[in-house]
């Protein structure tokens, strides 16, 4: 076996012991450049992918190298750079992080699809996967393989800015790549929505159902904000129960499971969770740090191990940011010409990054509990028994507990002059509950990744 076939052997059988995303951005470009005397060397584009190959890889690699030729004793991974002509980067265009991000096809301009709504900066390829997205990704792959057969709905749920979008505009992307003749259609449910909307006022109901007749995957963004629009939930049903009596694949997003969706009709409800769902949670830092690492790559650029652990280290709860970081360090290392180290990343990032014990207090929470539960800030606080706000108003009060150390008769004052044996009481009982109920575990993480992100 000469060098090049090594290579691909081992390749090929990488392919099966990692995910897709992450074969896709380490081995990508990656070849044995040289082999004697039991050790071989290997290129790789960039110290990144040196560095990870280096410290992930290395005994998989190895592993596999070896049992192809007993002879490799040892493994040396080499910086070469592809030849590329240095480009000349505006800071306007970096901190744009609307444009491509596969290397390949630097700053072509990509543009939304007007028939679908897909976006083809939105792959698996440059989709890192993690402990927290494993489920929701390996579902995405099955639909993707048999669209309509395997898992429908798909229903993904998880916090902003985790890459529920980025996920299904990759399964759109990826079925229109392997199945040209299907129709396909993304759309947020505002758009759903007010499509519905308009067709009932202009009394075209006929033709918004032939608009959704053909289509063979449809992809709805953001499901739970049809919470509470009872016209677009009643023919949001009848569309739903059409695809999915002829076997089209569905697939929906939302910040939260179909069960705590309130005010979504029961019937809704039900066909949300007669599929799979699969929720997207917090990254590790460890993905963290991929995720940045793969960003850096795929906008050339290069920043120290410290300056990346210091923004994986500070922004944990939200994947946007850390772009957001990326490109605000991008910026300043294109207007001023040098690297920021970690100092000057923590100046550039004083905004972004906050210690969440300080920053939240007992308005955060109360407004956050209010709005995952669709009440008004008042209602929570209102000292009325009405049924529907016992629950929402315990739970804001074991959070304040929970969270802020709240003491007992503060918590009582605070919501509507109780005296403190209802604020232990509430206490208590949601904590009780919280040990065999998942849903509320489920319901009290969202409310908290909310209050987080204020
Ligand atoms: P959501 O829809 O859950 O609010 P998005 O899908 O819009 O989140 O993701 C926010 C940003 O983070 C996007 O730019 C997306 O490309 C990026 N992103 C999210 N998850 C990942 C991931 N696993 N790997 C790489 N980039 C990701
Ligand atoms: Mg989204």
């Amino acid at each position: 076996m000469d060098k090049e076939e090594l290579w691909q052997a081992l390749l090929a059988q990488i392919q099966f012991n990692i995910s897709k995303a992450n074969f896709a951005t380490w081995f990508r470009n990656t070849n044995i450049v040289s082999k004697d005397n039991g050790g071989v060397v290997v290129s790789v584009p960039n110290n990144f992918s040196k560095e990870w190959l280096e410290n992930k890889y290395n005994k998989l690699i190895f592993k596999i190298l070896h049992s192809l030729d007993e002879e490799i004793k040892e493994i040396k991974y080499n910086v070469v750079h592809a030849e590329t002509k240095p480009k000349d980067i505006s800071a306007s265009q970096l901190i744009d992080n609307s444009y491509n991000n596969s290397p390949q096809l630097e700053f072509v301009e990509l543009k939304v699809d007007k028939e679908t709504n897909l976006n083809p900066r939105y792959t698996f390829n440059n989709f890192v996967v993690g402990p927290f997205n494993e489920l929701p990704q390996a579902a995405a792959l099955a639909v993707v393989r048999s669209p309509g057969t395997s898992y429908n709905p798909l229903f993904i749920y998880g916090g902003t800015g985790l890459g529920k979008t980025h996920l299904m505009q990759a399964i759109g992307n990826e079925i229109s790549k392997k199945f040209p003749e299907k129709k396909i259609k993304y759309l947020s449910s505002e758009k759903l929505a007010s499509g519905i909307v308009s067709s009932i006022q202009n009394r075209s109901i006929d033709k918004l159902k032939l608009l959704y007749k053909d289509i063979d995957v449809l992809i709805v963004d953001d499901i739970q904000f049809i919470a509470g629009k009872e016209k677009t939930q009643e023919e949001f049903f009848h569309i739903f129960n059409n695809l999915y009596e002829k076997n089209k694949q569905i697939i929906l997003s939302s910040d939260r499971p179909p069960k705590a969706i309130s005010s979504l009709e029961g019937r809704l409800k039900s066909r949300f969770e007669g599929g799979m769902i699969a929720d997207i949670s917090l990254p590790d830092t460890e993905t963290r740090i991929a995720i940045l690492k793969t960003k850096s790559q795929e906008k050339k650029l290069n920043f120290s191990n410290e300056v990346i652990e210091y923004v994986a280290e500070n922004i944990q709860r939200n994947i946007r940011e850390l772009e957001g970081a990326l490109n605000r360090l991008a910026a300043y290392q294109a207007l001023n010409n040098k690297t920021p180290d970690v100092e000057t990343a923590k100046t550039l990032l004083k905004n972004v990054i906050f210690s969440p014990k300080k920053a939240i207090n007992p308005d955060n929470i109360i407004k956050s509990v209010a709005s995952f539960y669709d009440l008004k800030e008042g209602d929570i606080l209102d000292v009325s028994r009405r049924k529907e706000i016992v629950k929402p108003r315990q739970v804001a009060m074991f959070i304040l507990r929970d969270e802020l150390k709240s003491s007992f008769p503060f918590i009582g004052r605070k919501f509507g002059g109780k005296d403190h044996t209802t604020a232990i009481h509430a206490y208590n009982k949601i904590s009780k509950e919280l040990e065999k109920d998942e849903n509320l575990a489920e319901e009290i993480n969202l409310i908290k990744d909310q209050i987080y992100s204020l």
